[in-house]
């Protein structure tokens, strides 16, 4: 059975969903987890709680915790990298000199690209990072996958699949579930929907849309016709139905699917004011200042909430037990939705991530159809084929086979909205790869908030000289 290495495995949503998801998948009985983290103290908690968990279940699952790279990779089938280096202190350290600087949210915070933890450029090692684990896979398990769930994805299996071709690597990401939440303001049955999307990461658009055999656009339009102006968001990540999202379906002609609907261009997202207008009312959005911060503050209550639980689970407590997680839960003050992990660790369904899937799909040769972030090679025709693309695949024993696109992505999506996307992030690998940090100038030039050269110099020059961003100094030369 595979074993697998999960770096940044102290990411406790992602490390929770991902064992519930092995538990749920019995033909995955005697696989081996090696969790990974520099953080000993989050890691001690997940390892704690991945162990109750498969005890309370019966399951047959080993796991074990590292803190070597190494450790975790060495024999693995799979790796799962979902680790952030620097944390997200770090992110807004950053952001915070960007905006001392006049770059409202931050310089990574750019047209078609504004969700807030997908640094392109403010966060060298992170790319470092991808860059060595891959390196590390090539060299100690040459036969293992790298699945890739950090962020920022586009730019970075791009990276991989430039930097160390020969390792195998496919990208995830859930932003494709917005299809279900049309359907589902539309009443429709998800069964009978024919669907697809396709473009880059946190990119990608809904390029076919049916319902028992016909085509369903319309039915969102009608939605928009009767409903929209009704609309409020429920919390700021609900942002499929927005008024922005219709507003990109009116300029490119298809629907925005998940995280695109937050990258839209620089006239929705000057400030605050015009975030409400078109992500609603009051946080205007995930990546706003009001947003971004409930989103930190959900992350670490929930954080608090697993070291709780698993504190309680190291005493002996029977956490897992739904009575016995309600009283924890009310006790601890901890708020419903926070706790609802657990629930959906005790449910039979599955937490609607795509790792776990995948890695069943190899092992087993059962197919699934997923939506993976591959090398295009011929998937997308207007896209050249060392790109990295997100499409719907059938994965199997045999590997992952990208679905023909049809009907094909519209014109205006393809040369308005993808092009200009595929060039920044040109310009960030370039800038990686071959150590031209002047790349990374022309990134911030072409940013209407950079009023001079001298802006731009002085913005970069204040993040690279941060103690920890040596590394980056070094790599460029600066
Ligand atoms: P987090 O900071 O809560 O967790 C990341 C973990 O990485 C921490 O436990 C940290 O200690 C660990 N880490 C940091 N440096 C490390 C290193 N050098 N080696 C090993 N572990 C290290 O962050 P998070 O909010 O859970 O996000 C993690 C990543 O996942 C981010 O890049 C985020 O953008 C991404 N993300 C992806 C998706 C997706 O669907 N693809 C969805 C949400 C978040």
């Amino acid at each position: 059975m595979p074993r697998i290495g999960v770096i940044g495995a102290g990411s406790a949503v992602f490390s929770m969903r991902l064992i519930g998801d092995l538990v749920k998948s019995e033909e995955l009985s005697g696989s081996e987890v090696v969790l990974m983290d520099v953080d000993e103290e989050r890691l001690r908690a997940v390892e704690i709680l991945a162990k109750a968990f498969v005890e309370s279940t019966g399951a047959d699952l080993r796991f074990r915790s590292t803190t070597s790279l190494e450790d975790a990779i060495r024999d693995s089938d799979f790796v799962i990298n979902t680790a952030l280096v620097g944390g997200h202190e770090y992110l807004e350290k950053v952001r915070k000199i960007g905006e001392k600087y006049g770059y409202y949210r931050g310089i990574d915070a750019q047209e078609f690209n504004m969700v807030s933890d997908y640094y392109t450029m403010g966060n060298f090692n992170q790319l470092a990072y991808f860059v060595e684990i891959a390196e590390k896979i090539a060299e100690l398990s040459p036969n293992a996958w790298l699945i890739q769930a950090a962020n920022p994805v586009f730019e970075g299996v791009t990276l991989i699949t430039r930097a160390v071709p020969q390792v195998k690597v496919v990208g995830f990401c859930h932003g494709h579930h917005g299809v279900f939440k049309i359907a589902q303001a539309l009443g429709l049955d998800p069964r009978e929907i024919d669907w697809q999307v396709a473009g880059f990461n946190h990119a990608i658009w809904l390029s076919r849309f049916r319902y028992k055999g016909e085509d369903a656009y319309h039915l969102i339009e009608k939605w928009r016709d009767e409903n929209l102006k009704d609309w409020k968001p429920k919390d700021p990540f609900d942002d499929q139905l927005s008024p922005m999202a219709f507003e990109m379906l009116k300029t490119y002609g298809m629907m925005p699917i998940g995280d695109t609907v937050r990258n839209s261009s620089w006239r929705y997202h000057r400030n605050l004011r015009e975030k409400i207008r078109w992500y609603g009312d009051p946080w205007g959005g995930a990546d706003s200042e009001l947003g971004w911060e409930w989103y930190k503050k959900t992350l670490k209550m929930v954080v608090k909430a697993v070291e709780f639980f698993a504190r309680k689970a190291a005493e002996g407590v029977r956490v897992f037990d739904p009575k016995v997680a309600k009283k924890l839960t009310l006790s601890a003050g901890i708020p419903e939705e926070i706790s609802k992990w657990i629930d959906s660790l005790t449910s039979d369904e599955m937490s609607g991530e795509q790792h776990v899937p995948f890695i069943r799909a190899i092992t087993t040769g059962n197919p699934e159809r997923l939506v993976v972030n591959v090398k295009n090679d011929g998937v997308l025709n207007d896209i050249p084929d060392d790109v990295v693309v997100e499409v719907p695949a059938i994965v199997d024993g045999e590997g992952i086979h990208p679905e023909k696109i049809d009907p094909p992505l519209k014109d205006e999506v393809v040369r308005l909205y993808l092009y200009p996307r595929l060039s920044r992030m040109e310009l960030a690998v370039r800038a990686f790869l071959e150590r031209r940090i002047d790349y990374i100038k022309e990134i911030l030039s072409r940013d209407p908030r950079t009023m001079s050269e001298g802006q731009a110099e002085a913005v970069l020059e204040e993040i690279a000289s941060l103690p920890e961003n040596e590394p980056m100094r070094r790599h460029y030369g600066i």
